[in-house]
């Protein structure tokens, strides 16, 4: 019997007054979603992430700097939540007898407690649904101004998600819902709705959405992870001078009898300030955002790459200080590249060429370097945490 989880990340954030997506804000200089999927480590084994279709190049860009356990495997949302969980479900190729647990990547703190008794009561009962007492004094109102009654809260709980069931019965569920155009506000209403007792397990008051801007403090106190304002970051690399290549570096292309040699365009300075840039979020590397097993990087201009890594560390909360390059190159002479140089960053990353210092060096004509059979280089940048 396997465990998987459905996770659904299709919100909008219009109620965030953010113009993206909340599972990208971050808490404690991680993105929600990446949160949400660390929260399953080791329990599950497999994952189906339910998203919009736009959001899909982003997520599929945060996935490699997370190092699970198990598989997670992204499929399009529908234009609600129950139909983007259907997708999911669907996109599973699960036994009957397995365990999806559909969870919210907008819950990012679920206690592992809380997991755990939802997984438990699965095997035990068919179904688990965390839910908290209801504290506060419920009252109805039929035009939101005046009160028509007072709801006895002793039978009332509060739900939240992960919600767990059994694979053929949840599915099976979601498609009766389906044909007979029932629509619910959660998972556990579906099964109900089709008359299959459901289980209560323990939720937690730290098991708190995401909806408001005004979440995302409480949420960092509840991980205890407040973003650091400041992280620094190094990068560092080679590559062999070869005949037949072309000579890039920061994206100038220089005259020279020879060129490096690498999958990309082997622009030596912009592979060591990428690793910087993600090292200093903590994202990993580039070898595994852009891997040279994937066709689609042969050849390509690392300044889209640096693009796309300066738009993974915005998207961790982060924003570029200032990043310091130095290449080590006996031949040829580089001084009179390097304002283009710095040009062809800022441009990239779209900061202030001042941030953006690029400096060259010989080696006195000692090791690789100073033999002419490579170049290397070296950066550090500073991130601060964006306003
Ligand atoms: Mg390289």
């Amino acid at each position: 019997m396997k465990k998987y989880v459905v996770l659904a990340a299709g919100g909008s954030g219009t109620r965030m007054q953010a113009n993206e997506n909340k599972i990208f804000l971050c808490v404690g200089n991680r993105p929600v979603l990446v949160r949400s999927i660390l929260l399953f480590e080791r329990l599950i084994d497999g994952m189906v992430i339910v998203c919009r279709e736009e959001d899909q190049p982003r997520i599929r860009n945060l996935l490699p700097s997370l190092s699970v356990s198990f598989p997670i495997w992204i499929t399009a949302g529908g234009s609600t939540r129950q139909m983007s969980v259907l997708n999911g479900l669907r996109a599973l190729r699960a036994e009957d007898d397995d365990i999806v647990l559909v969870h919210d990547a907008a819950r990012c703190a679920a206690p592992q407690a809380v997991i755990e008794e939802v997984l438990d009561s699965c095997i035990r009962f068919g179904s688990g649904v965390p839910g908290i007492p209801a504290v506060s004094t419920m009252k109805t109102s039929d035009d939101g101004r005046v009160v028509s009654g007072t709801v006895d809260r002793s039978h009332l709980y509060e739900i939240q998600t992960p919600q767990g069931f059994r694979f053929r019965m949840l599915l099976d569920a979601y498609c009766k819902a389906e044909a007979e155009e029932f629509i619910a506000t959660d998972d556990a209403s579906v099964v109900e709705y089709c008359n299959i007792p459901v289980r209560l397990t323990s939720g937690s008051r730290n098991n708190i959405k995401i909806t408001e801007k005004e979440d995302l403090p409480i949420m960092e106190a509840i991980l205890q992870a407040p973003s650091p304002a400041v992280r620094i970051g190094m990068g560092y690399d080679v590559h062999q001078l070869v005949e037949n290549r072309k000579l890039i570096l920061c994206g100038v292309d220089i005259p020279y009898s020879l060129g490096l040699l690498g999958h990309s365009d082997a622009d030596v300075a912009l592979h060591a300030l990428m690793d910087a840039m993600l090292g200093a979020a903590a994202l990993g590397d580039i070898g595994a955002h852009f891997p040279d097993s994937d066709k689609k990087y042969e050849g390509i201009s690392s300044l889209v790459l640096l693009q796309e890594s300066a738009r993974c560390v915005r998207d961790a909360g982060y924003e570029l200080v200032n990043a310091d390059i130095t290449i080590v190159a006996q031949r040829p002479k580089l001084a009179p590249y390097i304002p283009q140089m710095v040009q062809n960053i800022s441009d990239a990353i779209q900061c202030d060429p001042l941030q953006i210092s690029v400096k060259a060096t010989t080696t006195e004509r000692l090791g690789f370097e100073g033999r002419g059979e490579g170049i290397s280089a070296q950066a550090v940048c500073l991130l601060q945490k964006k306003g």
